[in-house]
């Protein structure tokens, strides 16, 4: 095994697991409060900070990932901001301040803040049709979609119906494409819509131009006839079937934390941390989708998905981690709206 020897120096070592919103933004913080800091961003993904919310342009045939950098390669330097790519977290180490990665390498860090995001949530009873789902999570995943369809008027069937699908189904509404909800208890995740205000918003997704079946569970999927769509689901309980193009699958989010199980932090469904983000370690802080905040106005631990939290997340961990002290308002009314035209907004969803 390999182990990093660092230099030695006075500078505190921040180490960042996470490449995405949460942790590019506490890394310019860092540098800008800390200027002599080290600063490591670790991420198990190939590429540099991509903006995912302009992956719908891949539909219109946009797919070179440098048309979705956020930051040129450039500003990495600039910043000494080295970021490890193609390197998975496996444990963290909090007695001997170090982390362990896939390829038996470890890196010692002074403080640590977690910044691992999630993936979408897969119900046990559909993991098996794993590989007949579509994913919309890389540049890559949305290219299968769009080679899985006819330039317009393909079907699509989404699972589960959660905002961001809900936001892909707009997009492809709009290309032309014929798309069926089979709306789950996720409806509108993650927003908690109640029995009696649902019909209004259902009502917007048709107007939307999106089918919307309720109470249908999948028994299963199969793989289409040559010659016919390239997807057949099946429902239980005499709910018939359907055939589509592509289907995908939209319940919400699983925080990526598997790395940090047995290592001491506290962890319900996210790492749990206070308003400041700090974790019941006091030199690991967390941010960004990976975290569930204690907000004393609600009096339980929850989430703050959408890009902007996430971002005011990776500030205000990396004004903590450099002596600050500033907590997260997190009592905040995160709302799903109908706007002018009659469409779904959701108030998480804004991003400029
Ligand atoms: C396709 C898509 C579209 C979206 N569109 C919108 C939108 O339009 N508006 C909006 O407000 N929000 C949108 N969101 C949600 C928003 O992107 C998230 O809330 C936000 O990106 C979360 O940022 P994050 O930094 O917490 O995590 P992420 O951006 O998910 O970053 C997680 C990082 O952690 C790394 N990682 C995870 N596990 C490991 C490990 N074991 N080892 C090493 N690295 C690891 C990953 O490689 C990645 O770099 C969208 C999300 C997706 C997926």
């Amino acid at each position: 095994m390999s182990v990093e020897v660092d230099e030695v120096s006075d500078a505190t070592h921040y180490v960042i697991i996470g490449n995405g919103a949460a942790g590019n933004e506490a890394a310019w913080h860092l540098r800008h409060r800390d200027p002599d800091s080290r600063i490591t961003l670790i991420t198990a993904g190939r590429l540099l900070f991509l903006n995912r919310y302009e992956f719908p342009r891949v539909l219109d045939g946009i797919d070179d990932w440098r048309e979705f950098l956020v930051y040129p390669p450039a500003y990495y330097d600039e910043q000494r901001i080295i970021v490890r790519r193609l390197s998975w977290v496996e444990r963290v180490d909090p007695r001997h301040r170090v982390i362990e990665l896939r390829h038996k390498e470890q890196v010692s860090y002074d403080k640590l803040l977690v910044a691992s995001g999630g993936g979408g949530y897969l119900p046990e009873y559909l993991r098996e049709y794993r590989h007949l789902l579509h994913d919309f999570n890389t540049i890559k995943n949305a290219k299968q979609i769009r080679e899985a369809l006819p330039t317009s008027g393909g079907k699509v069937v989404m699972l589960g119906g959660d905002v961001k699908g809900l936001d892909l189904a707009r997009t492809l509404v709009k290309a032309g494409h014929e798309v069926i909800v089979a709306a789950s208890e996720h409806l509108f995740w993650p927003h908690e819509i109640s029995a009696e205000e649902a019909p209004r918003y259902v009502e917007a997704l048709e107007y939307m131009g999106m089918q919307v079946m309720h109470d249908r569970k999948v028994a299963r999927i199969e793989a289409g006839s040559k010659g016919l769509h390239a997807r057949r689901l099946v429902f239980d309980d005499d709910g018939g079937e359907l055939h589509a193009d592509v289907v995908m699958a939209f319940y919400g989010l699983m925080p990526a934390l598997k790395f940090i199980l047995g290592s001491g932090v506290d962890i319900a469904r996210g790492l749990l941390v206070n308003p400041q983000l700090r974790t019941v370690d006091e030199r690991i802080w967390a941010a960004g989708d990976v975290c569930q905040i204690w907000s004393p106005e609600e009096n339980h631990y929850r989430f703050y998905y959408g890009w902007k939290n996430v971002k005011m997340m990776g500030r205000i961990a990396a004004i903590n981690m450099t002596g600050g002290d500033e907590a997260v308002s997190t009592f905040k009314e995160d709302k799903l709206l109908i706007n002018d035209q009659g469409e779904i907004d959701s108030t998480l969803w804004e991003y400029h």
